[in-house]
């Protein structure tokens, strides 16, 4: 199979995105090249019996010697509980040093596993086989990796590099549509973050990413390097990396009002409606014409994703349930907001001092 290599510049812990259908099958000879003798391999109960088998015949082949450990799927998956299980299993496993860890799996799989690579023996090195769309453009790139605790999301975790990622994007044909398109959401958003010329091949081009052409190989490609150009700029979020928020002050706010209910709606859903009320609310600011929000929201509306509150299943309770949910997150001091707002397709900014009043006028508008 051939292959869109994405390299993630990172000095002492640069490494390679490989982009391609059909990389499974290669993922031994590609992993052997990091010169390791073992593999613990982390999946889920989904995704382990479609293709754990296939991974560790590869690596096997190539002279590694594997386990596997499977976890339920889900976001509860993401705990203490399983961490521990994991490092137990990498340590039964006898993972030394130069060995690894591999994540086969979407984000869940992939911030946990990241995790216990992080700690187990003070640092492992690990390999990222992402098996959804978010994950093969968004999670696996960065270096994120964590657990949840009983005070939040994603609190529990450490910076660690992967030294290789390997985005089958066959591994996509058996993804459910709407995983797919919540996905899909955060491709988007690349667009609209800083690279215009991207939305446009969005809009002419994602019946082909979902259908599973060469397309997708291409914006699951072109979003790793969108990706990969912000965290190389600011690794650790204490500028840029900021604006990969993009929709995601709103969409948090949704999840939380939803409790994480995947049933109601998963991440990337909160994401097009953030999305598209990013565009609507930089409109109402008279910061960004009318006509890019309504572009926008007709793009996300298209492939089917949600824009609107009144999409929310269950409801979304009162404006003032939703500026509470804000005011969790971590973005909001005093009386404003950090928001990340648009002048227009692709054209994204941090804005520091949004005042909660404005918030507040724009979702009674929206409501
Ligand atoms: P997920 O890992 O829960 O996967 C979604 C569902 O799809 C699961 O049921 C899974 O079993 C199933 N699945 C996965 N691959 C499949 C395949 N190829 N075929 C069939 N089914 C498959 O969800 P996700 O959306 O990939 O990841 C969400 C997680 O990612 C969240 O915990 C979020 O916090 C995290 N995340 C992390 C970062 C980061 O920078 N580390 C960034 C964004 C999101
Ligand atoms: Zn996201």
């Amino acid at each position: 199979a051939s292959a869109i290599t994405v390299p993630v510049p990172l000095g002492d812990r640069a490494y390679d995105i490989h982009v391609g259908r059909g990389l499974l099958g290669e993922a031994g000879r590609r992993i052997a090249a990091l010169g390791a003798r073992a593999a613990a391999i982390v999946t889920d109960e989904n995704v382990g019996p479609l293709y754990a088998a296939a991974l560790a015949a590869s690596l096997e082949q190539n002279g590694l010697r594997t386990a596997t450990i499977a976890l339920p799927p889900g976001e509860a998956t993401k705990s203490y509980a399983s961490l521990e299980r994991v490092c137990d299993a990498v340590l039964a496993a006898k993972i030394e040093r130069g060995d690894l860890v591999v994540a086969l799996g979407g984000g869940v799989v992939g911030d946990l596993a990241g995790f216990a690579a992080a700690v187990v023996r003070r640092g492992v090195r690990f390999v990222q086989i992402p098996t959804t769309l978010l994950s093969q453009v968004d999670s696996s790139v960065g270096g994120k990796t964590g657990i949840n605790s009983r005070h939040g999301k994603n609190l529990v975790g450490a910076f660690h590099q992967p030294s290789l990622v390997l985005a089958d994007t066959g591994l996509l044909d058996s993804l459910p549509l709407r995983e797919m398109r919540a996905g899909y959401a955060e491709v988007v958003k690349y667009g609209l973050i800083d690279d215009p010329a991207f939305f446009d091949w969005c809009e002419k081009n994602w019946r082909g990413v979902f259908a599973g052409g060469p397309e997708r190989d291409e914006a699951v490609a072109q979003s790793c390097r969108s990706k990969a150009a912000v965290v190389v700029r600011d690794e650790r979020e204490d500028g840029d990396r900021a604006l990969l928020n993009l929709g995601h002050t709103f969409g948090h706010a949704l999840e939380r009002i939803t409790r994480y209910d995947s049933a109601r709606l998963v991440h990337g859903e909160g994401v097009a409606i953030g999305l598209a009320q990013a565009f609507r609310f930089s409109a109402a600011l008279g910061l960004c014409d009318e006509a890019d929000a309504r572009r926008v929201e007709a793009h996300l509306a298209a492939v089917g994703l949600p824009t609107r509150l009144s999409q929310v299943p269950g409801g979304y309770g009162t404006v003032d349930d939703i500026l509470e949910a804000m005011a969790q997150d971590k973005k909001v001091k005093g009386g404003a907001l950090t928001f990340i707002l648009v002048r227009g397709i692709g054209q994204s900014f941090i804005a520091r001092d949004v005042p909660v009043d404005r918030v507040r006028a724009f979702l009674q508008d929206e409501i």
